[in-house]
């Protein structure tokens, strides 16, 4: 068994250097582009069999030293380069050159053959200035990128505006506060805190007067972030969810959100339960809308999880009312809401050409008696589709109140149960068999109900690898 061999990953620098590669190439264009952006002063040897090869050469980008050099030739220019690459067919010339770059101490990889290579190259996510290398040794490339894929996701979108932005400050902040330790404080206050949004976002004028705050020892403001969960799979969360779940100090959920999307949290955010169960509620509107002030004014970045999406029949609008009104800064994020989750992870599509020109999005308040109230006349119609949000207790009087404003009974309606989740069911029926479905089958919350000849283009669709 050959020794297993060891790498140290360190970055480069190519801005004054020159680079060699030697091939023309798929395999030699991937390396080639690596280093574009990278490199000024790029030579190619190797007959150019790819475009973008070719387009490089032709614009003067990288010369073109010819098609093929004999081994002494290139052993000759070897040490002229800060970095080869050999990305020929032939595996024996590769190596040739590998062992002359070996003796002359050149770094050099050999693509896809690790063993003669003093370097390889990791799966890289480029957000210059950051850069983030994913190495395995060499041991496992499809693991590499399948992790860069994975952290690419988490990343913001202004991650680079975010360290411009702190590289422009470096001087201004070196001179105003000498001392190393109470820098460094301040920076990973920015860092934590509104201003690094700020500058994610590009509003350097707020990102500075954050720093300069941090700086201060200016305790830091807090926000209230109002973000869509989706329906409950946590594939379905939106990139911004998922970084905003990663920064809050406090999360506050209701009953929609499962423990699959809790799981992604920081695990060190406080969780405040403050679900509404039907009848009794553990904390009223005004009780939530109070406790995310309090909070925010006591410097928390605190995380309002909502089911679905924030502005869709959630009382997010209430809630952000509130908060505004109160003085405190607020940010919303929406997210995938129930009627397109449930649509598409239950293979009927919320609009038709051939049925349904319309979509309707409605909620009803069951009156004590358990019976709707609702503009019946302008739901009970064809060409369009009703989503309904709401508990499955009225289900009875809403499929009578249909019928009675002029559907037929057996108009198609169907009830999706825990939309997106593992344990998703679908129950198609009709406006007349529906409500005794829903009883015998014991079907539970939360659940969404589409009405229209939409489910009648149902198709069975997979909607989630288990
Ligand atoms: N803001 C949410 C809706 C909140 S109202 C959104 O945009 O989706 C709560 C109702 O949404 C539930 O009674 C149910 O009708 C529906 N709902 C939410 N999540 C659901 C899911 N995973 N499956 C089916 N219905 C769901």
């Amino acid at each position: 068994m050959t020794k297993e061999a060891t790498y140290l990953p360190i970055a480069l620098r190519l801005d004054d250097g020159r680079a060699l590669v030697i091939g023309g190439g798929q395999v030699a264009a991937n390396k080639l582009r690596l280093l574009l952006e990278r490199c000024p002063d790029i030579v190619l040897v190797g007959p150019i069999e790819n475009v973008e090869i070719a387009r490089a050469v032709e614009t003067g980008r990288v010369a073109h030293l010819g098609d093929r050099l004999e081994l002494n030739q290139i052993g000759s220019m070897l040490e002229q380069m800060r970095i080869v690459f050999a990305a020929t067919e032939d595996a024996g010339f590769n190596r040739a050159v590998a062992a002359t770059a070996r003796e002359k101490g050149v770094n050099i990889c050999v693509v896809d053959d690790p063993e003669p290579s003093t370097f390889i190259t990791p799966a890289i996510i480029d957000r210059t200035p950051v850069q983030i290398a994913i190495s395995t040794n060499g041991a496992a490339p499809v693991l590499a990128r399948r992790l860069r894929t994975q952290i690419e996701a988490l990343l913001p979108d202004g991650l680079s505006r975010l360290a411009r932005f702190m590289q422009a400050q470096r001087d201004w902040i070196r001179r105003k506060q000498p001392d190393t330790m109470i820098r460094r404080r301040a920076w990973e206050d920015f860092v934590d805190g509104a201003g690094a949004e700020q500058a994610l976002r590009g509003d350097d004028v707020a990102a500075r007067a954050s720093l300069e705050a941090s700086l201060e020892g200016v305790p830091r403001e807090g926000e209230v972030w109002l973000v869509g969960a989706g329906p409950g799979d946590p594939d379905l969360l939106t990139l911004a969810a998922l970084r905003l779940m990663q920064n809050a100090d406090t999360v506050l959920y209701d009953q929609l959100i499962p423990p699959a999307i809790m799981d992604r949290v920081r695990r060190d955010a406080e969780r405040v339960f403050v679900g509404k169960k039907r009848s009794h509620h553990t904390l009223p509107q005004e009780g939530i809308n109070d406790e995310l002030i309090r909070r925010a004014r006591a410097g928390e970045r605190v995380l309002r999880l909502k089911g679905g999406d924030p502005f869709i029949f959630g009382r997010g609008g209430e809630e952000m009312e509130a908060l505004v009104d109160a003085g405190v800064t607020v940010r919303v994020i929406p997210g995938v809401t129930a009627a397109s989750g449930c649509g598409a992870a239950a293979g009927i599509p919320l609009t038709h050409r051939d049925c349904a020109q319309s979509c309707v999005f409605v909620t009803g308040h069951a009156r004590a008696d358990g019976t709707l109230n609702l503009d019946w006349d302008s739901l009970a119609k064809k060409g369009q589709t009703l989503a309904i949000y709401m508990g499955l207790a009225p289900m009875a009087d809403l499929c009578a109140q249909l019928q009675a404003h002029g559907l037929p009974p057996d108009w198609p309606a169907a009830v999706i149960e825990h939309g997106t989740r593992h344990d998703q069911r679908v129950h198609v029926a009709t406006l007349a068999t529906l409500p005794a479905l829903v009883i015998e089958r014991g079907v539970a919350s939360p659940a969404l109900t589409l009405v229209g000849e939409v489910v009648n283009h149902r198709r069975s669709i997979h909607h989630k690898q288990a």
